[in-house]
């Protein structure tokens, strides 16, 4: 397959497809400045990105709107050529008068049926999950009178975290795999496990770039896509968000790819603690 900065989608399981690089938009709250989401997203568009993660949850999914809506009305963008993938919800993460957060009694199989009525109603044109290990994806793919099979599963992904046995069973079952944090996450000490190095300070990810007079972060997303790995790169530093997106010059040898997959150390960046309680928490089992 070859991959260019104008064409690099990949096909899904229900005839549609997804762009293979996308611009996550992640950032603390507290720390970002109102209106940095909007001209992220702006900058990315007339990068070439054309496949934006967001959610509600992350309090700026309404300057994504805005930035798509504005870049429609400038008409550089078509609303069909954006992939966007949205992740809905109504109370963001109530608490008890402890503090303890309180969690929804959760049927994931009750939430899947409403997530396909979703896409019957027209609301999503596909429908995915995230954090989804093997038992889960299985009891959806199980699940008496399924209408619509998951058709990606986002999930960190990275060189130190390379998935190989949930990746194979999604491929098996022709679910993508959108990898989350494929730079090693922005080592927030408040949610990521920092006691994992920094990815983009790995010595074989740098001198790799360095015979291609590439950055450490972009070998790291190009050995991601060229395992037909969907990245969605977080960044709102312009500089950094073009970068990202100049990773279709230049391919990796199957040695280098070799190479790059023995630095998986299996930890997780991301592990989700304050949930570890809940009775879905995913990475208790193996994958
Ligand atoms: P990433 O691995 O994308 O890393 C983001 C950090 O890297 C930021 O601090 C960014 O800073 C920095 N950065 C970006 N580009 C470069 C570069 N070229 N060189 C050096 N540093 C760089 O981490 P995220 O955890 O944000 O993951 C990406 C996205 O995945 C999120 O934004 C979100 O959309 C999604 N996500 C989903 C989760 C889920 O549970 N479903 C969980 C976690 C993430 P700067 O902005 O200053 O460039």
């Amino acid at each position: 397959m070859s991959l260019t900065a104008e064409s690099h989608r990949v096909p899904l399981s229900d005839g549609n497809s997804i762009p293979l690089l996308g611009l996550g938009t992640y950032a603390d709250p507290q720390k970002t400045p109102k209106g940095t989401c909007l001209e992220s997203v702006k900058i990315a568009i007339d990068t070439g990105y054309r496949h934006i993660d967001g959610a509600f949850v992350y309090y700026n999914e309404h300057e994504v709107g805005q930035a798509i809506r504005e870049k429609i009305a400038e008409g550089k963008i078509k609303r069909e050529d954006i992939f966007y993938c949205g992740k809905p919800g109504e109370a963001i993460y109530p608490r008890d008068e402890n503090g303890k957060i309180i969690y929804h009694e959760t049927n994931l199989c009750a939430t899947w049926e409403a997530m396909e009525a979703c896409k019957d109603a027209g609301l999503a044109k596909s429908i995915g999950v995230s954090n989804f290990n093997r038992r889960q994806l299985e009891m959806i793919l199980n699940k008496p009178g399924l209408k619509h099979k998951p058709v990606s599963n986002q999930v960190e992904c990275h060189p130190y975290f390379t998935q190989p046995k949930l990746l194979e069973f999604c491929r098996q079952h022709d679910i993508v795999i959108v990898g989350y944090s494929p730079l090693g996450t922005s080592r927030d000490e408040t949610w990521v496990n920092v006691s994992s190095p920094p990815l983009l300070e790995d010595p074989v990810l740098n001198a790799i770039g360095k015979k291609y007079n590439k950055t450490a972060a972009q070998v790291a997303l190009r050995f991601s896509i060229q395992r037909g790995v969907v990245v969605i790169p977080k960044s709102f530093n312009p500089q950094r968000i073009r970068e990202n997106f100049q990773i279709f010059d230049f391919s990796l040898t199957e040695k280098e790819m070799k190479e790059i997959e023995a630095l998986n150390k299996n930890v997780r960046y991301v592990e989700l603690l304050m949930w570890r309680d809940h009775p879905e928490y995913p990475f208790n089992d193996e994958y």
